[in-house]
Parts: structure tokens; sequence; C-alpha cells
């Protein structure tokens, strides 16, 4: 395939979270970009966000008196994961987080605060960074202005088929269609941005089952292409049985904020029973609730518990669909939602033991500082969900895509989505900012990465 005239130092393939870093990086230093979105408005897994982004040592956790490190959040991402995913990826990219948060702020006006009204699992300390309106939305709106201010050239409505490459597996030249008609474009270097394969049911069957007949509630466009290209060209992959997995309202299929449970909400089945410590994890939860008669539970919580929620615009949109349930008692809660009252009424009555210390919860759940819930009571029914997956090609710490020998693709890096990311083999490793981390950070690597291999130095620090 011959590209003609059309070339660029870098070809980006998507435009969420993680192409967009990848082309600021690149453009610093001086690189040509082209971005290729599939979609006539880049949005991807990332504008479906609550936006997010965890940063470790920033000066807004500083300003707060919040004293957090790379090593800390390390700690915390090894543990989520059982210590099963590769370690120097995860410090390289922990010691990133706080720069990267900085410097999207500070020099491309992707703005962020710090979220400090609640703890997430899982998380030490607080270092969730949001934008204003808490949502993906903005966020992706902010990096595509970025990315356009900076230069990069970004075409929409290009969907990209096929890589070409010569026999040491250099990528020469890049195919897509756009507005049917088949294109070329030659690169330097490409990054695969294409975000995983949660919607394609075939690859999520392969290796997450237990999903495979679940809702699925990220982006239509996370195919699997990048693995498709990676595997064709020789390269390694890992943890493709990870994945975020999420509560979602039953029926609108709305997400349901985890912020509900964290004051201590809980979880019964349709007979009125707990299942699961609820703050192991809500990704490793939407399984549970799989697991549970009908496939479905119902999140129970009170007035105290929905204030957090309440600042995110998912939760009005749940809100909105009239799946929310409000009673004044147990007993009118437990008529409501059609469970029976004395199994209702037992789980309230072991919550509160455990809130008590009388008894230690039997799921393992640790209710110290919660507060039993107070009427009115809200109920929401939910059902697991797919998210986004975490499985992907192996990369170096330069995002560079590697081959089953550890040695890397000529010119080939991965970030994001299409990346192998720091979750471990299965659900219960997702520590949650997961997502957006590995995008915004491996993207950045990416970029930067293939201003190394091209030979530019980096115009600015
Ligand atoms: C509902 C939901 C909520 C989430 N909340 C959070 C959160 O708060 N925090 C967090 O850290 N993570 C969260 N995640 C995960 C997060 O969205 C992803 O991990 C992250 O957005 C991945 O970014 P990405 O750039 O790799 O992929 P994406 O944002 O999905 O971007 C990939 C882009 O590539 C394009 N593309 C794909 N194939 C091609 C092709 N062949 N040619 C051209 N273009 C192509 C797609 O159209 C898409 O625009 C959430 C996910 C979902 C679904």
């Amino acid at each position: 395939m011959i590209a003609g005239d059309d070339k660029a130092d870098v070809v980006i393939i998507g435009a969420g979270a993680a192409g967009l870093c990848a082309a600021l990086a690149a453009r610093e230093a001086g690189l040509s970009v082209t971005v290729l979105e599939r979609d006539a408005e880049p949005a991807g897994n990332t504008a479906m966000t609550l936006g997010m982004l965890p940063g470790a040592g920033t000066r807004f956790q500083r300003e707060k008196g919040i004293e957090d490190s790379p090593e800390l959040f390390l700690a915390d991402i090894m543990k989520k994961a059982k210590g099963k995913t590769d370690e120097h990826l995860a410090r390289a990219v922990a010691q990133a987080s706080g720069p990267a948060v900085e410097w999207l702020h500070d020099r491309h006006g992707v703005h962020f605060e710090l979220l400090d009204d609640i703890l997430y699992p899982g998380h030490a300390v607080h270092r969730y960074h949001v934008p204003k309106s808490r949502t993906g939305v903005e966020m992706e709106a902010n990096l595509l202005a970025a990315a356009k201010a900076a230069g990069a050239r970004i075409v929409t409505g290009a969907l990209v088929q096929n890589l070409f490459a010569a026999e040491d597996g250099r990528v020469e030249v890049v195919g897509y269609s756009l507005n049917g008609e088949d294109k070329a474009i030659g690169a330097g270097a490409i990054v695969l941005a294409t975000g995983g394969y949660g919607a394609d049911t075939s690859i999520v069957a392969q290796h997450i089952p237990g999903m495979a007949e679940a809702v699925y509630c990220g982006h239509h466009g996370s195919t699997g292409d990048a693995l498709r290209w990676g595997e064709a060209l020789g390269a390694a992959t890992a943890d493709l049985g990870g994945y975020q997995g999420h509560c979602v309202a039953d029926g609108p299929n709305l997400p349901v904020t985890w912020a509900l449970v964290i004051r201590g909400g809980f979880q019964v089945n349709n007979t009125g029973k707990r299942f699961s410590n609820e703050m192991s994890g809500y990704s490793e939860q939407a399984s549970e609730v799989l697991d549970q008669p009908g496939g479905t539970a119902w999140t129970i919580y009170d007035k105290r518990c929905e204030e957090p929620a309440l600042t995110f615009q998912d939760y009005h949109r749940v809100l909105e669909s009239g799946s929310v349930m409000t009673a004044e008692s147990i007993g009118e809660l437990a008529a409501k939602i059609g469970v029976p009252h004395e199994a209702l009424q037992a789980s309230f009555d072991q919550v509160r033991a455990a809130i008590d210390g009388v008894t230690a919860d039997r799921f393992g759940r640790d209710f110290t500082d919660v507060s039993p819930l107070e009427g009115p009571f809200l109920a929401v029914r939910v059902r697991g969900a797919l998210f986004h997956t975490q499985g992907g090609l192996m990369v170096d710490t330069s995002a560079r895509v590697l081959r089953p020998d550890g040695s890397a693709l000529p010119n080939l890096f991965a970030a994001g989505g299409a990346a192998r990311g720091l979750s471990g083999p299965a659900s219960y490793g997702y520590l949650g900012g997961n997502g957006l981390l590995t995008a915004v950070v491996l993207g950045r690597f990416a970029g930067e990465g293939a201003a190394a291999l091209l030979g530019h130095a980096r115009q600015t620090k």
C-alpha cells in the first residue's frame, strides 16, 4: 500500500484520553501528529467516565493537606491486583501520575480539582482529580481542544482498517476509510489508542466468559482492533481476563455510583439477604450481583449516603429514570422492592451489629466509622455490567509494544485500553481510576517515546 503524499511523524489511532495525551506529548517534542478517529464526534469511553483521574503527590493534594506519594499509590495498585501485575510498569505509572495531572491542568488547560468528599475503596488517600462538572464529557472536550491548539491534525470519521508493515514489523502505512473512500497515510511511529474489546462479544466470550451475557455499558468503538493488529504483528498480550465491572440501574442501564455504598449503603439480593463485602471493590461486585437469583440486587442507602452522589450528573440521570424507590420504614421498603420483610430486617440488624461492634461482619466488611442507615430509606435495583476491558498489548515504560521475548516492535506504541493495564488478570484487580490513569500516563509515555525513537528532543520540559 502506498501512502502518497500524506504522512506524519506520528499517526495516532483513536481520539480518547490515550490518543489525545499521546498527541500532546508528541507535539511538545515538535513532531507532526495526525490522529485518526472513527467517530464524527470524538468521545470514546473517556467521555462516558466521571472524569476521575488518580494522581499521587499533586499540589492539589498538598493544598488540602493530603500526604500522598507514588510509593503509596503503587502499594494500593499492587494490593488491589494481588501482586499480579507488572510492578515495574505500575511504579513508572504511579510516579508519573501526579505530574501528568499537573501537566494537563497547567500546560494544556485540561482543568482538574481534587475530589475529597468521599474516599473510594482501595485508595489510601484522596487522589482522584476531576473536571469541574465531574464528567468525562468535559475532560474529553478539553483534551480535544488542547490537542488542536497544540497543532495536532485530527481526522474524524476515519475508521482505520489496516496497518501495513515491512518484514521487520515496522509499520509504514496506515490504511483507513473516510466517508467510504480508502485512504492511506505514512508514519514514522504509530500509537494504538483504540481502547479495549468490550464491544466485541466474541472476544469477551473468549477471555471473560463470566461477563459474556452481562450488559455492556462502554463505547461502541471498543472493538479490539489494537489487539488484532498487535497480535498479527507478533505482539505479546497480557491479562486479557482483566476488566472493570460496575453496577447499573436495572432497566435504563445507567451507572449507579459507588458513592452510595461508601457511607454505609449495602446490597441485598431478591431474597432480602446480603451476599458479599460491598467494599471489596465495585468492579468485582458486578459479577457477585450477576451470580444472584435473577442476576440483580438492590443497593440500599439513605439520604446521608446519597449526599456525595448528588454531585455527579450521572446519579441525577438515575433519579430521573425513576429507578430509585423511597420508603419510610424497613417494612415499607421490603414491600416496595418485593423482598421478604423478615429477611430484610435481619440484613439491617446484621449490619447494625457490625457497626456497633457486637459481631464482625460475616463477609468481612469493615463498618468502622460508618453510621447506621436512617429512614427514609432509598433503594435501586442494579445489575452487573461490563464497563471496559483492562487486558491488552504488552508494553514497556515507554509504551512500546513488546513481543513475547521482550523485544520491542520497531515503531509501535500502545496506551489506554489498547495496552495491558495494571489490574491483573480478573475483575478483582481493578482499582478505581486505573482506566483513565493508564490512558493519560501511557498516552503521554507513548508520545514521548515516539519522540525519542524519531530522534526529536523535547522542546520544553
Ligand atoms: C461508563 C464508564 C465509566 C468509567 N468511569 C471511569 C472513571 O471515572 N475513571 C477511570 O479511570 N476510568 C473510567 N472508565 C474507564 C475509562 O473510560 C477508560 O479506561 C479510558 O477512557 C480509556 O481511554 P482510551 O483513550 O484508551 O479509550 P477511549 O476513550 O475509548 O478512546 C478510544 C477511541 O478510539 C476510537 N477507535 C477505536 N477503533 C478505531 C479504529 N479502528 N479507527 C479509528 N478510531 C478507532 C474510538 O472510537 C474511541 O474514540 C469508565 C468506563 C466506562 C464505560
